[in-house]
């Protein structure tokens, strides 16, 4: 029988009652053998995070202020759930070496990581399984990007010697030996790490929502679930704002092909959603999910006879690049091209990139609009339906939206439509209602 690998987010983690949920979720099944650990969340609204809370205090030992107040405060949390579980440890010591740590000016990620690293102690001993440091097996390159290759060999090894075992979450070592963390929320992607090491033939990552929703619910009232999504469906809806996930978890697991599972804690009967390296089961309602997100500009260039002029699109592209922005798309008609930008990186360089354009290229017209929202219509299921991207363009009509740019990527996984800011609520319930209801 396959062995699963688990990760608890910090909310899971926040407190004792959550503590005992997740040993009876672990205990529950003998498959789930490694166990990585986020540091506790918030316990609820107005809370702080531990991490947050480490966060202060290095900033207030950087500043030479007085951490005392804040230190105690992380100290209460870790030492409730102790006393709670009726744990029998004593982190008196290891409080001090950090405390001491913190004021000697140690780095920011090693104060930060001390979140995950207290919880995986305290949820080993808990569970009585074996606490790995991921300092020892998780490793960074020299020039700190995640060193993919020595990380698995070492932890394949550590692992294949222990039966049971906690992680914490969100650092690894440098070459050095100094502690380095991933970006925020990468216990996500420590999970995924640990899974493809262990050969796991699941990473359940288990949060405080039933899975993935086909659509923001801040703006569609109650959402559908996604049962099972692939690898890249999720990096395009990603790319819109969807999150639950860490946007770097999924690279690890796709390696070897291991499907993840999100799971929410306080309702674990719940089945979550899959996300698949590949499937040919399709949703009955075509798409997968709809996101989307505001602040973007187009700038428009026309020229007279532009498709026969070669290397007319790399010219224009340079200077974007030139200028440190990055194009998220480039639709072009016969003698126009568009390159739609984010408005915040534009902003400061307009003048410099309409002028590096017009000195490149010579149009006959160049402009720039602002105010534009992009929706993403995604769905593997959308290949073989026909008429997907006319049902898009009649719900977008019938609800009074003008579409301003469309985008199909030769994939057919997505349709990405341009709207005005203003109408980008109403097209997204539009588009919603139309697939979904
Ligand atoms: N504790 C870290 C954070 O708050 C990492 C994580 O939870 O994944 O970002």
């Amino acid at each position: 029988m396959g062995l699963k690998v688990l990760k608890f987010g910090g909310s899971s983690l926040a407190d004792a009652a959550h503590f005992r949920q997740v040993a009876e979720i672990i205990k529950s099944e003998p498959q789930r053998r490694y166990i990585v650990a986020s540091a506790p969340g918030k316990r609820h609204s107005g809370d702080s995070k531990i991490t947050d809370l480490l966060y202060k205090c290095y900033a207030l030992a950087a500043d030479e202020e007085d951490i005392t107040e804040v230190f105690n405060e992380i100290k209460g949390r870790y030492n409730d759930i102790i006393t709670e579980l009726g744990i029998d440890l004593d982190l008196t010591e290891v409080f001090e070496k950090i405390r001491l740590s913190v004021l000697h000016s140690s780095g920011r990620d090693y104060v930060a990581s001390r979140g995950e690293y207290l919880n995986a102690m305290i949820l080993a001993k808990y569970l009585d399984y074996t606490f790995i440091d991921a300092k020892k097996v998780i490793f960074f390159k020299e020039d700190g990007t995640f060193d993919s290759e020595k990380t698995n060999d070492i932890l394949r090894d550590r692992l294949s010697r222990c039966d049971y075992a906690v992680i914490p979450g969100f650092y690894g070592s440098m070459p050095n030996g100094t502690i380095k963390t991933f970006s925020r929320g990468g216990s996500d992607i420590t999970g995924s790490i640990v899974a493809r090491a262990a050969s796991a033939t699941l990473y359940e990552n288990w949060t405080d929502v039933s899975g993935f929703l086909m659509a923001d619910p801040r703006i569609i009232d109650n959402p559908r679930v996604i049962e099972t999504i692939t690898y890249k469906e999720l990096r395009e809806l990603s790319y819109m704002g969807a999150t639950v996930l860490h946007e770097d978890a999924i690279f690890p697991v796709r390696y070897s092909k291991i499907p993840i599972n999100i799971r929410n804690t306080n309702k674990p009967s719940d089945r979550g959603t899959f996300i698949v390296p590949e499937s040919d089961e399709v949703s009955d309602c075509i798409i997968t999910g709809v996101a989307g997100r505001t602040g973007f500009s187009s700038i428009t260039i026309e020229k007279d006879m532009m498709n026969s002029e070669l290397g007319l699109g790399r010219k224009v592209l340079q200077v974007v690049e030139e200028h440190g922005i990055s194009f998220e798309h480039f639709p072009s008609g016969i003698d126009t091209m568009t390159v739609i930008v984010s408005t915040k990186a534009l902003a400061a360089k307009r003048a410099d990139v309409l002028a590096g354009i017009c000195k490149n290229v010579n149009p006959e017209n160049i402009f720039v609009e602002e105010n534009l929202a992009l929706i993403a219509v995604v769905g593997r299921g959308m290949v073989k339906a026909k008429g997907t991207a006319a049902r898009v363009f009649v719900a977008l009509a019938n609800a009074g939206v003008n579409i301003r740019m469309i985008d199909q990527g030769s994939s057919e996984l997505n349709i990405i439509v341009g709207v005005d800011a203003n109408d980008y609520i109403i097209a997204l319930k539009a588009i919603y209602d139309e697939f979904v209801k």
